[in-house]
Parts: C-alpha cells; structure tokens; sequence
C-alpha cells in the first residue's frame, strides 16, 4: 500500500510554545502563502522556456522582481533571485567562481556566511568597537594598506545576535575615501535581519545587498542579491545562464512570489509592527532585569543608552552571569520556551559567538549569552511568561552546587 504525502498536522509536542527566536526564523505570513500557491499548482512553468507556460512564468518572475526592487529600493535588472542570504554573502564576498582576484574585507562581527568565504579567501578581518560595528579607522588603514588588492568589503547592516544597526553611510565614506580608485571597492551588506524591520535607506548606501526571504514571513530556500548596475559580478553558480547569466538554475518562480509579497507586507506596516514590538522587547527587557539577579542588558553593559533606538526592535541580547547558555537553553524549552544562544547556526551554543568575543565582552559572562527575538506578532503575555520561565530556570541552575 502506498502512502500519500499529504500535509501533516503540527505535533503536539509544538502546542503552546513560546518562539522567541524569530532571528533564527519567522512563520510565512498567510498572504504569502496564498501568493505562492498558484505557482505551486496550476502556473508552474519554467521561466527559461518559450512556451505559454513557460510564458506565464516569465511574466510572474517579472513582476515579482519589479515588487522586490520596488521594496528593497533598487532597479529591477538589479536584482538576482538567490537561495537565501547565505548564498547571496557567498557570491558578494567570492564576486563569483573563480573569486575575483583581490583581498575581502569585512568586519569581525559579520555572519558566517560573510566571515568564513572571508577566511576561505585569505581576506582580512577588522575589528569593531564594543557595539560590534566596524572600527572606522582600523578599516581605513586596512584599505589604505592593500590599496587596489582590496576586492570588497562587506559590512552587515544589523546584527543578528545583538540587533546593533550600523551606520552604513558612514562606512561607505570610509570606503570612499580610502579607496578612491575607479572603479571604486563594493561594499557588500547584509541586509538579511534588517529588511524585517528597517526602512530600504538602511543599506541604500551598499553596492551590494543580501536579503532571505525566512526572516520575514517568506519561504525558505530564497533570496536576493542586489547587484547594482555599476558592480561588475561573475556568476557562482554556472549552467543555464538563468538570472542574465549571474546565476544559474531554475528560478524559483514561487519563491520568487513569496519574497516579494513578504517585503510588501513588510514595507506596509513596518513603522507601527516596530513600535509595537520594540516596545515589547523593552517590557521584556524590564521584566528580565528586575527578576534576574545580575542579568546584564548586553548593548547597555557595552555602552548604549537604554531605549537609544540603534537596536532592531526584535532582539534582546542578554547575558546572565554564574549560568551557562546550554543548560539555561535547555531548561526554557523543557518551560516551553524556544531561544538561542548564538546565531542560529551556532545556537546550540557549542561554539562561543564571535560577535561578542569580538565586541569585549569577557568570556565568562559570554557563556551565559542568550538571544531573545521576537516576531512582528508576539504578545506581552508572552514575554511575561517567558520571562517568568527565565527567572525560574537560572534560579534553579543558581540552586545547583
Ligand atoms: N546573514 C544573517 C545576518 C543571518 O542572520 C542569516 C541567517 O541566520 C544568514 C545570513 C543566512 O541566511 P539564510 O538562512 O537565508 O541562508
């Protein structure tokens, strides 16, 4: 007997759970997925052929680049559907396959995805100041030393274990002015936490933009890279010479969709989601330090003011002393509570974050890191039981000899 592939039912292992680690990833929104579905069922054509479905898929994909560029403030034949941001930071760190020649640069706090085809390609790694952003004068001197070798240089436009925001538009006139060659060095941002919340003059600045769909309410397994028309970019997936011949495979038409209508929705209510939720991060963020003896509001420990807004408003980062992530991790999801410690990538929290070794913060107050981010829908009365589920665990971990 064959069985059927039909949709399962969430388990109820997942009822009643408290997700805050929308950094990590955020549910589609339901307007995505009514977006995306036609081109799953009847309109499923590849848009490399010629024939009327083939067509049909053309027309879609071109429309649904036309929202994206029209969202992330950008022309049209600037933008290249990806697989997701980490794709979209390999291709603007390597500039393709074979990597154009030259040294990357990029700061010490930078995901992964940017840091490790960095290191891969025996590029430099700057350092930042105690917010984690990029140290202006150390990345002068960085550029000023390799003069034309220095291929890029690639700067995240938030953080996605603090939140902290960079000013972009003063890294591109450190750039600029360490730099003046023609044609000028790309500065590559990662834009992939910030497009959920942050208005498209956050990385305006940028030659070079990554964005994923997961981290604001679109699919996964897709993405953007912002390519703009003066940056030269050889592909890094060969083959079909889909995408003008930057980047081969077949687009994902519906993915492609729901990009465009998760930005949208994004765009359409940013200024009062943010508010909202900022201001349920800070209730948080009150609740935890008035329950928790000695938790330490990282950006505050490190210098910015409470409430000083360069911070997404869906990230609390807090470190808690005399406590370790992995067992506190452990004990708020045994309470119902979904957190990280670390990136997602590193959320076991096996390796120690780079971010906040990089930004000074002492190892052993690091070890008790936790990332608490919330979506553009979670509650008060969520983040008072989380809270409360906090307090209870590192009281029990404090109880242990
Ligand atoms: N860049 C940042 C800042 C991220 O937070 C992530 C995901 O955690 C990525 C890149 C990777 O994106 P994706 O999961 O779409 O590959």
């Amino acid at each position: 007997m064959t069985t059927t592939g039909a949709p399962t039912a969430a388990p109820d292992a997942l009822a009643g759970l408290i997700d805050l680690d929308h950094a990590a990833t955020t549910p589609v929104r339901p307007e995505v997925l009514s977006a995306m579905a036609p081109f799953a069922e009847q309109r499923y054509g590849n848009p490399s052929g010629a024939h009327r479905l083939a067509r049909d898929a053309v027309r879609a994909l071109d429309e649904a680049r036309e929202r994206i560029a029209a969202a992330l403030g950008c022309a049209p034949g600037e933008v290249v559907i990806t697989s997701g941001g980490t794709e979209s930071d390999n291709h603007a760190v390597a500039g393709g396959m074979p990597p154009r020649p030259g040294v990357p640069v990029c700061a010490a706090t930078e995901h992964h995805a940017v840091l490790d085809t960095v290191r891969a390609l025996d590029g430099r790694v700057v350092g930042v100041d105690d917010l984690g952003r990029v140290d202006p004068g150390e990345l002068g001197a960085t550029l000023s030393e390799l003069g034309r070798r220095a291929s890029v240089v690639s700067v995240m436009a938030a953080n996605n274990e603090t939140g902290v925001v960079t000013d972009l538009a003063s890294v591109a006139e450190v750039v600029a002015r360490h730099t003046p060659e023609v044609p000028a060095v790309p500065l590559h941002t990662d834009a992939v936490q910030a497009a959920a919340w942050l208005d498209p003059s956050a990385w305006a600045p940028a030659d070079l933009i990554s964005v994923s769909a997961h981290k604001l309410g679109g699919p996964k397994g897709v993405g953007a890279l912002v390519v703009r028309h003066h940056v030269e970019l050889e592909p890094l997936l060969h083959g079909g010479g889909q995408e003008r011949g930057r980047r081969s495979g077949t687009v994902d038409v519906a993915g492609a969709v729901g990009l465009a209508t998760a930005l949208e929705c994004v765009a359409a209510d940013r200024g009062t989601v943010a508010k909202r939720v900022g201001a349920v991060r800070d209730r948080l963020r009150d609740r935890l330090v008035d329950s928790v003896d000695g938790l330490v509001v990282t950006v505050e420990r490190q210098g910015l003011a409470r409430g000083a807004g360069r911070v997404l408003p869906g990230i609390l980062h807090v470190c808690i002393p005399g406590v370790e992530s992995e067992t506190l991790l452990f004990l708020l999801e045994s309470a119902g509570v979904c957190a990280s410690a670390a990136s997602s990538c590193a959320s076991g929290a096996d390796r120690g974050s780079h971010v906040l070794a990089a930004m000074g913060v002492p190892a052993d107050l690091a070890g008790g890191a936790l990332r608490l981010s919330l979506g553009s829908d979670t509650t008060e009365d969520e983040v008072d039981r989380a809270a409360a589920a906090v307090a209870d665990a590192v009281e029990r971990l404090r109880s242990f000899p």
